[in-house]
């Protein structure tokens, strides 16, 4: 029944996110539009037919531990090797490294597709793109050498290994530890937890990317240094060689994706185990961000992808349930997709979806035009948007995959709740999105402390007038299929323009005020941009009226929450008064 959403995923890049603009402009060479659709095409079948059927068997099977070994569900070994068969892990990397040479914003897309299809399964490629890209910037030539191939094939995956049991969004807590060897190689030492695919069955080597300190490294964050530890040691020639001192002590039992295995990593065991540095000593986190700037996005994309699933089978359920006479309806029993309150459900779970993508197309598209934009100003501009952008795009999207996925659980009322219909696997899966690559809040407060201010304001700056110049251009259309779509889009802008002034002027005092206002700033920041991308979407030449439908749903419905979150804002950290009093603890 699900379909990998390539008609929405390629409309969005090329009418909000100007992808196929971009490629005409000749920011990628002699790419054509044509090889872009046909790609993302060719994923949007593969996902449909090998990877989607695997997502409930794999949810209900989940990985096994035996003794440090980890087993996939039935069935995920062959898909992937399809994947990798099918040169997937390659989308970015260059021809001459076997890839195919596309735009990150194409990855993206198909990142999405993976994601829909199975997030337990689509997580293992998604960590090993976030190791590729870190290598890829900061390893050694030689380092490079032995590595990157491997990894931009797919044969090996990657993974990422920041959390501790005592450091989790905190770094600075961080212990793992790194000793210098004589011969330019490093041993290390520590536990770390939750690493997802820290250890599996899919790839015959895992490269582990550790953050670990050195003995004489600074505290805090400007001590902590990037490893990079192969599970099986690799020969001069390129063959496998003894296993490392790296073992996976046991994986979690958790809400959702079950299929991917979320391991305790133990390091260094018997005498240490053998890593490389990845970059320079000391200056890890930089390279660590590189991959997780990547990974963020790509989180992202994992509720837009969770949530079109989610709606995909909510609205199959609405048309063939039948319960109660909707309004002029002819027979005693209507589908509930007749009654309003039902539609209105699923235009928000539809509406929020699409708007999520658009932000998220709008981020992978920067990131590329930040390094192929013709003139260095749009290439800094472009990476300023990336940079904003990046937050609001792993925390909005997540929430609503995760909003989106509980409403689909509701428009199938109690069998919503039973298992074997499926919605409730979406629920489970999607709540972590918000959690992982850095919580939602963590990425609230990012938002607001870093980049915001970015060029005193100038980047915030730009992507508000970007949101009130597409309102005015669905009020220049002046076409009553958009009823108050300018108006709300407008009064979007103008509250999210009000919030930023205050997020602005609060940053110079003690932070209390901003931090508190982060939160509720992301969300406004996410209707307000969310809704222009649905506008520009409505607005294109090719857009139907259900298009026109959405965003005007988008805007009468959803959009009036935009004043009142910049009111939320605005009343800073003055509404925690009294936070202690109110929040003691039981005796
Ligand atoms: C299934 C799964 C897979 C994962 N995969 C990986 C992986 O592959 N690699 C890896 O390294 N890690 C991984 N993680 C770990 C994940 O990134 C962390 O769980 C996450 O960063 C939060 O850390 P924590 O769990 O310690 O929560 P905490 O940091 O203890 O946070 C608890 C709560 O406090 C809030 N909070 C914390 N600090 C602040 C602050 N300064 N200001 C305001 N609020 C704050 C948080 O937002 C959160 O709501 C995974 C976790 C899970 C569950």
């Amino acid at each position: 029944m699900y379909r990998s959403p390539v008609d929405d995923i390629l409309y969005s890049l090329r009418h909000v996110a100007g992808l196929e603009d971009a490629i005409n402009a000749g920011a990628f060479g002699d790419l054509d539009w044509d090889t872009v659709a046909a790609v993302i095409g060719e994923a949007g079948r593969f996902a449909t037919d090998v990877i989607a059927p695997l997502n409930w068997p794999g949810d209900q099977e989940g990985a096994h531990w035996d003794d440090g070994v980890v087993t996939s569900p039935k069935g995920f070994r062959d898909a992937y090797q399809q994947w990798v068969a099918g040169g997937w892990a390659g989308v970015t990397a260059s021809p001459d490294q076997g890839g195919m040479g596309l735009p990150h914003s194409v990855n993206f897309a198909c990142s999405e597709i993976w994601n829909g299809a199975s997030m337990g399964f689509a997580l293992c490629p998604l960590l090993s793109e976030g190791a590729l890209g870190a290598l890829k910037a900061y390893a050694s030539p030689e380092l490079k050498e032995t590595y990157v191939r491997r990894l931009a094939s797919g044969e090996w995956t990657g993974t990422m290994n920041l959390t501790e049991p005592q450091a989790g969004s905190d770094l600075n807590a961080l212990r793992s530890r790194a000793e210098r060897q004589p011969d330019g190689s490093y041993k290390v030492f520590g536990q770390k937890i939750f690493i997802t695919y820290g250890e599996h069955d899919l790839a015959d080597n895992i490269i582990h990317l550790v953050l670990a300190r050195l003995p004489d490294a600074p505290a805090g964050t400007r001590g902590i240094s990037l490893f990079l530890v192969p599970k099986f040691l690799v020969n001069k020639d390129g063959s496998l060689g003894q296993r490392n001192d790296v073992r996976c002590a046991s994986i979690e039992h958790k809400l959702g994706i079950h299929a991917s295995p979320t391991c305790v990593m133990i390091y260094g065991d018997n005498g240490g185990a053998t890593g490389y540095l990845v970059g320079e000593e000391n200056r890890g986190l930089a390279a660590m961000f590189v991959m997780m700037n990547s990974a963020r996005l790509s989180v992202g994309l994992q509720g837009v992808a969770i949530g079109d699933r989610a709606f995909q089978h909510a609205l199959h359920y609405a048309h063939e349930r039948k319960q109660g006479r909707a309004p002029n309806a002819p027979e005693a029993m209507s589908p509930i997709a007749e009654h309003p309150n039902v539609q209105r459900k699923l235009l928000t779970m539809k509406s929020q979806v699409q708007a999520a993508r658009g932000i998220c197309h709008l981020t992978g598209v920067a990131i590329d035009l930040s390094r192929h934009a013709a003139s260095k100003e749009a290439r800094d501009q472009a990476a300023e948007r990336a940079a904003l952008l990046t937050p609001v795009a792993k925390a909005w999207s997540t929430d609503i995959g995760d909003e989106v996925a509980s409403l689909g659980v509701q428009v199938h009322g109690g069998m919503g709740y039973i298992e074997e219909t499926g919605a409730a696997q979406f629920l489970r899966d999607s709540r972590i999105a918000a959690i992982y690559e850095g919580t939602n809040g963590i990425q609230a407060i990012d938002l607001v402390t870093r980049k915001v201010p970015l060029s005193g304001g100038a980047a915030v700056r730009r992507e508000i007038a970007f949101i009130r110049k597409t309102a005015e251009d669905v009020a220049a259309r002046n076409d009553p299929a958009f009823g108050a779509t300018a108006k709300r889009l407008g009064q979007a802008a103008d509250a999210l323009s009000e919030a930023t002034d205050y997020v602005l002027a609060s940053l110079g005092g003690d932070g209390r005020d901003a931090l508190a206002a982060a939160a509720p700033y992301l969300r406004l920041f996410g209707i307000a941009l969310g809704g222009a991308c649905l506008a520009k979407a409505a607005l294109a030449p090719e857009a139907d009226a259900g298009r026109v439908a959405l965003v005007r749903f988008f805007a009468e419905k959803l959009s009036p929450a935009a004043p009142g979150l910049a009111e939320a804002v605005t009343a800073g950290a003055a509404a925690l008064e009294g936070a202690e009093a109110a929040l003691q603890e039981i005796a």
